[in-house]
């Protein structure tokens, strides 16, 4: 065993390219324009570069094995041996591998759902039974070969087996953790293997054990670490936690004998790693630099807590909070900036500089680094005293709208203004708000971001597509008729670039999950929104039929959780801001005559805090601010509210309390049983329950929308039932949406005939 203490790293980057080259590769690759040979030569390209960057930059400790073609919870799954049995008929690695993160048209891909409170999205991997582990470990061999062979000080980084269990799905009853002593020898033969090869430390990331997700984290650690840790031909072993303290796990890790503990101390705090004890013969690395948000780092203050954590263990590297997998490549790329924000800000090239910036400091005393603690010192004045940061005018106005309360009437109350304003049939039917995104809006839009069309021909073009949006929809029959969003880019971004206070990136792409990336809004000051956003949309619209036509807005939750957030205020300041302008914008649709307005919550249940102590004071403020953002209307005027899923988990209750007049959330994939969760926490106004699955392509029959709305009458009486798709249209294809919903509405005729 070996493992030289190191002095500066990160704990993973981005591995989709600066340019997204790999997400244009492997799109390539599954569209048959491309082989694997081309595939492999550009992710060993996009490797090279990464790992020379790190390294000029002057990490002396550079993770590998944090490249992914998809995802590194599947990579594990690949790693362990345990892709689920219904892919292994596929012979080609990587296309086994693409069809496990993706289905076939033979295969279901693997459940893919949020890593942690992050906007990153894994491939949950399947344990059953059958499941019979073994170790392949090709993969991180080789990115470590590749690294050595280039003389980078290659640190292999593979997911521990406590976080890969936990956030595995048991099948068949089996509960995934109960495996772990089945793991042990495939981690310790890693380790072997890895020294072997030439690795000094490996990283073992074990985020799971700053979650609530076990009741006995400490047990578990010291079974795993205090096992792993005996075998001595291994490398140096790091634990990295991170989004969260270590708590009883922290304590418990430095009681093994492995090398090396990251704690994040951006999401954690120091105090509690200063003070345990075993921790002075092990290498602290310290994660001081966010790599989850886009903000500068406060240098001072951060050589000010690292001071403190110094005489705590025997050496300490200083590193990003987390892997910078969550954050823009570069400021680089960003020309639209102006200096002053710039200055504020850093990406993840940025990031490594300031982490190697600290420890030059820690090595060679402050005065080593005057020149940048200066600099620092100087943008983080400057955004303090920035009136774009603190508006008097906006707080003292939102304080007014928190005053003046954020219920609106009693709901029964409210109904039947709105069943006299509205006079829609009984079970009415509508969609959530988008369709589909065609190619000629695709196509407009890159016209306009090229200059080749002005503004005036965007727009003529976009009402075109809301024309024909309404068209259909009246053809159809539907009851309740939307604009179809052609004009948004994002249900985020498209608000964002409407609401000073915001700055939208030109290249700030970071992966969602796969081959998706998303480009976060950055909130960097008070939020005031210019003009209406979306009123001569909706309008236009409405000038079109005599059917309801439903005002489309996003909620205060969903544009934070979208978003890079201020780390100067509290969340729920900045969630109170957004609402106030989303408020100002519901009162300029009522005044417009608008008399249906949704205000879309699909993230509400992402931002839940990862420890179960911590979501009470969470779900209040996210309820108070769309509460906010939806009580400036009248009774007679009905706000619906769209949410994503059907497992509401510790978010149920707040459903209620939202105290939306109609709520659509996903149900098709759950037979309608979502609607008992609703009747349990006694839910008790109107329900859309999505009767059918937007996410296949698959035209659903008439029969089974009727059997979904029979299931659903059986929970929930005829007066409270809506109607609808499980969520917006975008991503079908126009011949899917008109056959769907055309079946939708015959189902409502056939199931209103039968009341
Ligand atoms: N109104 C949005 C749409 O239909 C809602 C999308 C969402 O819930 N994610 O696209
Ligand atoms: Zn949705």
């Amino acid at each position: 065993m070996t493992g030289t203490p190191f002095t500066a790293t990160t704990l993973g980057s981005a591995r989709i390219g600066p340019n997204r080259q790999l997400k244009r590769a492997v799109e390539a690759y599954w569209a048959g324009r491309t082989d694997q040979a081309q595939l492999h030569a550009l992710a060993a390209d996009l490797r090279v570069a990464g790992l020379r960057e790190l390294h000029a930059a002057g990490l002396d400790s550079i993770p590998v094995n944090t490249f992914s073609f998809y995802d590194q919870m599947l990579d594990t799954a690949v790693l362990l041996g345990a892709l689920p049995p219904r892919v292994a008929g596929i012979a080609d690695d990587l296309d086994r591998y693409f069809a496990a993160a993706r289905g076939t048209g033979r295969v279901a891909p693997l459940e893919m759902t949020k890593w942690f409170d992050t906007n990153y999205h894994y491939l949950v991997p399947e344990i059953s039974s059958s499941t019979t582990f073994s170790l392949h470990p090709d993969k991180v061999l080789d990115e470590l070969t590749e690294a050595l062979a280039l003389g980078v000080p290659a640190r292999p980084v593979v997911i521990g087996p406590i976080t890969f269990l936990l956030l595995s799905k048991g099948v068949d009853g089996t509960a995934p953790i109960d495996r772990l002593d089945e793991l042990l020898p495939l981690y310790r033969e890693l380790l072997s293997t890895l020294r072997e090869t030439g690795a000094d430390w490996v990283q073992i990331d074990e985020p799971a054990l700053v979650t609530d997700l076990h009741d006995d984290p400490a047990g578990l650690v010291t079974r795993v670490y205090g096992e792993l840790a005996r075998a001595t031909d291994r490398p140096a072993i790091l634990v990295a936690s991170y989004f969260g303290d270590l708590r009883e796990a922290l304590p418990a890790l430095a009681a093994t004998d492995i090398e090396g503990i990251a704690v994040d101390l951006v999401r954690g705090t120091a105090d509690p790693v200063a003070s345990v004890p075993a921790l002075t013969s092990k290498l602290l690395v310290a994660g001081i630099v966010n790599g989850r948000n886009i903000w500068r780092n406060d240098l001072s203050a951060s050589l000010a807590t690292l001071a403190t954590l110094l005489g705590s263990a025997a050496s300490v590297a200083v590193s990003t909070s987390c892997s910078t997998l969550h954050v823009p490549y570069s400021l680089d790329r960003e020309s639209g900036l102006d200096d002053t924000l710039r200055s504020w800000l850093a990406f993840g090239a940025e990031k490594v500089a300031e982490v190697v910036t600290l420890a030059t400091a820690l090595r060679d005393g402050r005065d080593s680094v005057d020149q940048a603690l200066d600099a620092c010192a100087r943008a983080l004045a400057a955004r303090r005293s920035d009136p774009r940061v603190h508006d008097d005018g906006i707080r003292e106005r939102i304080a007014a709208a928190v005053d003046a309360g954020v219920a609106r009437g009693p709901a029964a109350q409210r109904r039947a203004a709105q069943d006299e304003r509205l006079g829609l049939p009984v079970v009415p039917t509508t969609t959530i708000g988008s369709y589909p995104q065609t190619s000629e809006i695709r196509r407009a839009r890159a016209a306009l971001r090229a200059n080749e069309i002005g503004v005036d021909e965007y727009e003529r073009r976009m009402r075109g597509e809301v024309a024909s949006i309404i068209a259909l929809q009246e053809d159809l029959g539907l009851d309740v008729l939307v604009h179809g969003e052609p004009e948004r880019n994002d249900m985020v971004q498209y608000f964002a670039e409407q609401l000073d206070g915001f700055f939208a990136t030109e290249n700030g792409w970071v992966q969602s999950y796969g081959t998706r990336c998303v480009r976060p809004p950055i909130l960097y000051g008070d939020v005031r929104r210019r003009h209406p956003m979306t009123v001569t949309w909706i309008d236009y619209a409405q000038s079109l039929t005599d059917r309801p036509v439903k005002g489309m807005l996003t909620g205060p939750v969903t544009i934070l959780a979208w978003s890079f957030v201020r780390d100067d205020q509290p969340l729920w300041d900045s969630a109170n801001q957004i609402a106030s302008a989303i408020r100002d914008e519901t009162v300029d649709l009522e005044a417009a005559g608008v008399g249906i307005i949704q205000v879309d919550e699909p993230a509400l249940r992402e931002l839940l805090p990862l420890r179960a102590e911590d979501q009470p004071a969470y779900l209040r403020w996210a309820v108070d601010a769309f509460r906010l953002s939806t009580a400036g209307v009248a009774d007679a005027t009905q706000i619906h509210t769209h949410l994503c899923y059907s497992e509401f988990g510790a978010v149920i209750s707040a459903i209620a309390d939202l105290d939306a007049d109609v709520t659509s959330i996903e149900a098709a994939r759950s037979h309608m049983e979502v609607l008992d969760d609703l009747n349990s926490i006694g839910y008790a106004n109107s329900v859309g329950p999505g009767v059918y699955d937007i996410h296949s392509p698959r035209v659903p029959e008439v029969g089974e929308i009727v059997a979904s709305l029979r299931a659903a009458l059986d929970a929930v009486p005829a007066q409270r039932l809506w109607i609808n798709p499980d969520c917006g249209l975008k991503t079908r294809s126009t011949d899917e949406v008109e056959a769907s919903l055309r079946n939708l509405v015959t189902a409502a005729h056939i199931v209103r005939a039968e009341l």
